[in-house]
């Protein structure tokens, strides 16, 4: 959801960086001999054609078209191609390791772009390296990621144009405000996340990010870290109330909203300030005495 510079290196340079250090494969036992260098090189123009499609319907929003099919690697059988290219060409190899690690380093402050919390650790492959073999090593298939989305998105194909998930390096979502939350008025409150989208947006991209929302489980993640929050100001919020009363308390929030959304507009923490602020029934601490913890 949350949006990348696309990477400067090209498809065609990362391909060369990743295939020319890789030897041919000897027979052994088992295993019969496979002329690598050859079948490289052979695969190199459909490589790059493969990338250029790629490219053109991302840029177009019609990566829905594109069929596995057409994005095999010739002389390759689909899991050897990604495990030559991709893990040996790319992620152990020198030259390939560099863009590799170009790649991960792109999020400010090491923020999944997919969550905008989690720390990035890892590459997804945006059309997944299982069933799109060729766009293994194009850059702009890879996105930096922590390791909860990457294990929730899986080999994820969309099926819908609903279903098409955010890219980071081409949707910009985040310039609006989307993401809202809503405090449920318990003795510990909480607080539910929901995707709140402006009138401006088309209904397809409502839907899109509302999937990209519910298969990333989204709020499960805002709402664990938000309930953690609000309970650590809980005490200073009943400080505050007694001292100054209840606008003080709003004021205060406030603040801490606008600090936030500064660095990160639909960040959780925002979201969080900004909805406690708006909630009267907690900046009236009617939440005091409900709970064993607090008075
Ligand atoms: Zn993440």
């Amino acid at each position: 959801m949350w949006p990348l510079d696309p990477p400067s290196v090209t498809a065609d340079e990362s391909y060369l960086a990743c295939s020319r250090s890789i030897q041919d494969r000897r027979e052994k036992p088992g295993k019969p001999a496979r002329p690598y260098r050859r079948l490289l090189a052979a695969a190199a123009p459909d490589i790059s054609a493969a990338s250029q499609r790629f490219e053109k319907a991302a840029a177009e929003g019609s990566l829905l078209g594109l069929k596995a099919e057409d994005f095999r690697v010739p002389g390759f059988g689909d899991d050897e191609a990604h495990r030559v290219i991709y893990a040996r060409g790319m992620v152990k190899n020198k030259a390939g390791r560099q863009i590799y690690d170009a790649l991960m380093a792109a999020p400010a402050h090491e923020r999944c772009p997919f969550c905008g919390h989690g720390i990035v650790r890892e590459l997804d492959h945006h059309l997944p390296k299982s069933s799109y073999p060729a766009l293994c090593v194009t850059p702009l298939n890879l996105v930096p990621a922590c390791k909860d989305c990457n294990d929730l998105k899986g080999s994820f194909v969309p099926n819908s144009p609903e279903s098409v998930l955010i890219h980071p390096y081409y949707d910009r979502i985040d310039d609006d405000p989307w993401l809202s939350a809503k405090v449920v008025h318990t003795a510990e409150p909480t607080l539910d996340f929901f995707v709140d989208p402006p009138d401006t947006w088309d209904q397809i991209t409502v839907s899109r990010v509302k999937h990209h929302f519910d298969l990333f489980e989204l709020g499960r993640t805002f709402g664990t870290q938000a309930n953690r929050l609000v309970s650590n100001i809980q005490y200073g919020v009943e400080k505050l109330l007694r001292a100054v009363g209840s606008d003080a308390v709003r004021e205060y929030l406030q603040e801490e909203a606008e600090t936030r959304f500064k660095s990160q507009l639909n960040g959780w923490e925002g979201v969080t300030f900004l909805t406690l602020s708006e909630d009267d029934w907690f900046c009236e601490g009617n939440f005091i005495g409900n709970s064993g913890s607090t008075g």
